[in-house]
Order: structure tokens, then C-alpha cells, then sequence
């Protein structure tokens, strides 16, 4: 599976905000952005003033970086959502955001978007009662999301959903906990994601 394996908190350093890519650390005093809120980098002060288009190149990084999805996948999402009825930027949050691993995350099952990911590829989850081991297999409203019967016990997934729960669930998903279900009620709108990158500048990236 193609990722990326640079030191995920300088890619969060880079971008000047918490992109959340190391699970339970980001929510403690630990966070790199805490402790260093500039970016890494011996030169950082003399950089100059970014272009237009690099600005909108760093918000494109910024959204790959928060899903962890690579150029030419990230590519095919742009392409489907612009065919999309609506805002092109909001119905490519929109795909992000319902990835099978994202979904899993925001409703506790993982601390954090790699170890969802871990958690589909190697068999764990179920959609809708069948096994499904593609981390970006896209969810829709009505979908079941629920934690394979012999892989409940696990500790990771109990103590992320301990935590999750103090955190809260998004609007758009329903939570199960003591069954470990969850469910998909709605398309999520740009309000229930909390990502803060501006997508529409994205969207003019790829327009040009
Ligand atoms: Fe980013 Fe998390 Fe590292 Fe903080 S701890 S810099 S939010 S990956």
C-alpha cells in the first residue's frame, strides 16, 4: 500500500496546524505544534511570501496529508466530484470524508486514520454484515459500520472508543458503542467536517 513515510509530525509543522496523523499524541502536550509552532527547517523565517499557487498547492497537500491519500487517488476524487451536482469543493470533502477508514476514525473505532486503516486492510470491519478490506471503499447514508464479532475484544479499538466518546461523534454518524456498530445517517455537509483546509483553492488548482 503506497503511504507516506516522512515523519508525519513535520508534515503537520509544515502546514502550521494540527493535521491529528498521530493518533492519541495529537490530542496531548506531546503535539509537536505545541511545543514548536514554526516549521521545520533551519531557514524558515527567510522563506518568502507564498504565491497564489502556493498557497492553493499547500492546501491540496493539506487535505492528502489529513486522509492520507496520494496524488493520483486524490486526482480521481477531484474528477468525480467536479462531475458532481453543487460545490466541487464540498462534494470532495465530501468523498474524503466518507472513506470506510475515515469513518471508522471519526466514530472511535481508531485512534487515528492509519491505524483505521490498519484495522479494514487486515479484516477487522464489516459494512453492512460483509467484510470489506479496502480502506478507501466509499460509504453511503443507510450503511452499517461495525467491528468483526472475534475482533471486539481488541484493546485498541476499546480504549480508541473510550476516548472517542469524550471527544463526541459527528452529527452525520451514529454510534453504538456497547455493540460497536456504527451508522452512516447522512452525506455529511462542509459544517460536520471539521478539516480546516480551504478546499476551494483546490479546486481552482486543478481548474487551471
Ligand atoms: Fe500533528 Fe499529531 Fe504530530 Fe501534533 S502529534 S504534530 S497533531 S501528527
Amino acid at each position: 500500500m503506497a503511504r507516506y513515510t516522512e515523519a508525519v509530525c513535520r508534515l503537520c509543522r509544515r502546514e502550521g496546524e494540527k493535521l491529528f496523523l498521530k493518533a492519541d499524541r495529537c490530542y496531548t502536550d506531546k503535539c509537536a505544534i505545541e511545543r514548536r509552532k514554526y516549521p521545520p527547517g533551519q531557514h524558515w523565517q527567510n522563506r518568502p511570501k507564498p504565491s497564489d499557487y502556493g498557497v492553493q498547492l499547500r492546501e491540496k497537500q493539506k487535505l492528502k496529508r489529513i486522509y492520507g491519500v496520494l496524488e493520483r487517488q486524490f486526482r480521481r476524487y477531484f474528477e468525480i466530484a467536479s462531475k458532481k451536482r453543487g460545490v466541487t469543493g464540498e462534494a470532495l470533502l465530501q468523498l474524503l470524508e466518507l472513506r470506510l477508514d475515515n469513518t471508522l476514525h471519526r466514530l472511535g473505532f481508531a485512534s487515528g486514520i492509519r491505524v483505521a486503516r490498519q484495522l479494514v486492510s487486515h479484516g477487522h470491519v464489516l459494512v453492512n454484515g460483509k467484510k470489506v478490506n479496502i480502506p478507501s471503499y466509499n460509504l453511503r447514508p443507510g450503511d452499517i459500520i461495525e467491528i468483526k464479532e472475534q475482533s471486539k475484544d481488541l484493546q485498541i479499538i476499546k480504549e480508541s472508543l473510550e476516548k472517542a466518546q469524550h471527544r463526541g461523534i459527528p452529527s452525520w454518524l451514529e454510534l453504538d458503542a456497547q455493540n460497536m456498530r456504527g451508522k452512516v445517517l447522512h452525506v455529511p455537509s462542509r459544517d460536520e467536517i471539521p478539516v480546516t483546509a480551504r478546499e476551494q483553492l483546490v479546486v481552482e488548482l486543478y481548474s487551471k
